[in-house]
């Protein structure tokens, strides 16, 4: 199976998983949308009222400010792929619950595993909160670290969300810079050599 193949299986699951906590108060399963090719993986908190009624993510304002975000570096939205921590509106938008982010885990998880992008933008703390625990995004934001992941290696550049940018000045200023940053961050991660593993090496 191709990676678009994989993707649309793995949402087919998503949308028959009765145990998935959100699902009985939100519209619509905002799986992820997107290139399957992507270099960057965009993972974002969870779906607002935009996203659960048109069942795409950042549709509404933090999203118009990610596509501008992306212009300012030359790539489209429909070059990368952009999901959330949890797929399902939690009701009143409030934030997502600890174990509603476990439970969404093994979809966001998989959607990593498909795509192998490049490099992984979190935005906003509960997506850095995944790769990165006790950290600060106000000391970390744009940085790059590179993180275990399911057993592999992901690279993970924390980003302020965009909706902080929309509320503070000194966010939008500092989340504009990072984006600026992000090509010379994948040129080097493109330029880096596969890690070999010793279990993978023939020996003859
Ligand atoms: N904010 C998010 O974190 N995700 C969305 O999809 C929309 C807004």
């Amino acid at each position: 199976m191709d990676k678009k193949e994989l993707l649309d299986e793995l949402k087919r699951k998503a949308l028959q998983d009765k145990a998935l906590p959100l699902k009985s108060g939100a519209t619509n399963l905002v799986f992820g949308v997107g290139n399957p090719d992507a270099e960057i993986l965009c993972i974002g908190e969870g779906p607002g009222y935009w996203e659960d009624q048109k069942a795409e993510p950042f549709v509404g304002n933090a999203g118009i400010l990610l596509n501008k975000l992306l212009t300012s570096i030359n790539i489209k939205r429909e070059e990368v792929y952009i999901t959330n921590v949890v797929m399902h509106r939690p009701p009143s938008n409030r934030d997502p619950l600890p174990e509603e982010i476990t439970a969404y885990q093994p979809y966001v998880d998989g959607i990593i595993e498909i795509i192998k992008s490049k490099v992984i933008l979190t935005l906003g703390r509960f997506s850095m909160a995944k790769f990165l625990p006790n950290v600060k995004i106000s000391s970390v934001h744009g940085k790059v670290f590179k993180v275990n992941c399911g057993g592999k290696e992901v690279t993970v550049v924390p980003m302020f969300h965009p909706a902080a940018a929309l509320r503070r000045n000194d966010v939008m200023l500092m989340i504009k810079n990072d984006f600026l940053n992000l090509p010379d961050i994948i040129k080097k991660v493109k330029s880096e050599k596969p890690k070999i593993k010793v279990d993978q090496m023939s020996l003859v």
